[in-house]
């Protein structure tokens, strides 16, 4: 079995931290407490967690600045963060979202919202892009992921935001079959007006643009897809 993951939370007030842990640690995370935003800082210079949650008024900082601070980060934009917010607190939640918070809970919250919400969080962030990679598949189509660029054969496809992704994502495992389910959920975080066949339609487009390179990604029948050398 996988490592536990770990969640930081940040919150100053005890019943609260004290209740989003339990439940956290009861769906068998490991946790670390704060209730101030100076040692939660601190301990993400020793170790990243996996996610964060976040409440926005903390005694020593405003959530909001921490959130904005993290995804501006090169080191710490990939861990996900959810900020806790009262339910008064609309704009906070809007503007957190705007600054790259990743989901919001708001108090009081039950304890299946709350870790349903980690846990998606969480699965959204399982196949990160690769750090500073550029990637040759079979010698013909190169791509890199941060600069979101794909060259056949020495010409460079324009593809859509969601073509590009299907490939980022198939390309993350390579050799891995993706469902149509999973590819769902990690582009549209399982949004369910996004019907299966939707996916099929964007990696014929894909493949199309991608020309001789197309070959690459395989139709598993019946399940999903992969990239294949
Ligand atoms: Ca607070």
């Amino acid at each position: 079995m996988a490592d536990k993951q770990t969640i930081f939370i940040v919150e100053d007030e005890q019943n609260i931290l004290k209740l989003v842990s339990l439940h956290l640690k009861k769906a068998n995370f490991d946790i670390k407490e704060f209730s101030k935003a100076e040692d939660f800082l601190n301990s993400m210079r020793e170790q990243l967690p996996s996610a964060v949650i976040l409440d926005l008024m903390l005694p020593d900082a405003d959530g909001l600045e921490i959130c904005k601070y993290l995804k501006n980060s090169s080191e710490y934009r990939d861990i996900p963060v959810i900020i806790l917010t009262a339910k008064s607190e609309e704009t906070d939640r809007i503007v957190g979202l705007e600054l790259g918070a990743d989901d919001y809970i708001s108090k009081p919250f039950s304890p299946r919202e709350l870790v349903a919400r980690v846990k998606t969080v969480l699965r959204r962030y399982q196949y990160p892009a690769k750090n500073n990679d550029t990637e040759t598949i079979g010698k013909i189509m190169t791509i890199n992921t941060n600069r979101h660029e794909v060259i056949v054969k020495g010409e460079t496809i324009n593809l859509t935001t969601t073509e590009f992704n299907i490939l980022k994502i198939l390309l993350s495992k390579k050799g891995w079959v993706f469902t149509r389910e999973n590819l769902l959920t990690q582009l549209w975080q399982g949004e369910k007006a996004v019907i299966d066949r939707t996916i099929d339609v964007h990696v014929k487009n894909l493949r199309k643009k991608l020309g001789e390179a197309g070959k690459f990604i395989v139709n598993v029948r019946g399940i999903g897809y992969k990239i294949e050398e």
